[in-house]
């Protein structure tokens, strides 16, 4: 991958801007300093390589040159949207899933924000938000995939399981052609974001439906109960032992199968 590629790549997309990086700290820091300066709605940030990427909460994403994928999207809010931007890491979720679908891979979304092949983390999503007083003046849809095998962490760093698409396909896919597949699909759910469609396939794609799940929230084990479907704002409905409805909301929040 590099710039020119990547460009002829995404010419019919109409991206409002694409910059691209062999190194960066992180996609996301450089997209929202762009927002803040003014980038245009649908402009990308690409890197090949991230030094300092982030997950929630500070907590790192690894992304090694040649054979991760790093991209920040910048979204500007269409009337339409404003209501429904707590289903932002859904749009993001969506694409990934619909990339991995055309790329012949039956993906599984772990709420809130990873996406899983084989019950393993291919890909994560780190959505953040450049306030304007109290509006949201942009949105920036940062997406770490694991495409090429050496994408993924070692085993030992981890809490919950990786792969790449690599390693499930048994051949790298070109990284250009992922990131066409995601965003193509990200045009499309867009435009549905505030349908009740839009929820619904969110909630069939979900990881551990109908399956008791463990809440944890700021390191600690929290709701256990079974993983019911989602809220209209895209939050997670659980039920507990008595069959009372228990939402969780987005923040500090780790899902994990029960024990
Ligand atoms: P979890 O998935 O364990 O519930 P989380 O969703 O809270 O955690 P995120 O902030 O989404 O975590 O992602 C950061 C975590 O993902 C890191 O702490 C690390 O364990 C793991 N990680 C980092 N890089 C990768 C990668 N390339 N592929 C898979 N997992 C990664």
């Amino acid at each position: 991958m590099n710039e020119s590629s990547l460009k002829k790549k995404l010419a019919k997309l109409n991206l409002g801007g694409l910059r691209y990086f062999d190194s960066i700290g992180s996609t996301n820091d450089e997209a929202l300093a762009w927002a803040a300066d003014g980038a245009k709605d649908f402009s990308l940030v690409v890197a090949d390589e991230q030094t300092q990427g982030r997950g929630r909460l500070d907590r790192r994403w690894f992304t090694p040159k040649g054979s991760a994928l790093a991209m920040s999207l910048i979204l500007r809010p269409t009337a339409p949207m404003r209501p429904h931007l707590s289903r932002t890491v859904g749009l993001a979720a969506l694409s990934l899933a619909d990339a991995c679908l055309t790329l012949g891979l039956p993906p599984k979304i772990k709420w809130p924000n990873d996406i899983l092949l084989d019950g393993k983390k291919t890909a994560g999503i780190l959505v953040e938000t450049v306030w304007s007083g109290e509006e949201a003046d942009s949105l920036v849809i940062g997406m770490g995939i694991n495409v090429g095998m050496s994408a993924v962490p070692p085993a030992e760093s981890l809490q919950f399981p990786a792969t790449s698409l690599e390693d499930m396909l048994g051949k790298a896919p070109k990284r250009e052609e992922v990131i066409l597949f995601v965003l193509s699909s990200l045009l499309r759910w867009r435009e549905q974001i505030g349908t009740d469609g839009f929820i619904q396939v969110w909630e069939e794609k979900l990881a551990f439906r109908g399956e008791i799940v463990q809440i944890h929230a700021g390191g600690e084990a929290t709701v256990h109960g079974l993983l019911d479907g989602l809220e209209s704002d895209g939050s997670l409905r659980l039920r507990d032992e008595h069959d009372k409805s228990v939402i969780v909301r987005f923040g500090d929040v780790s899902l994990r199968p029960a024990a």
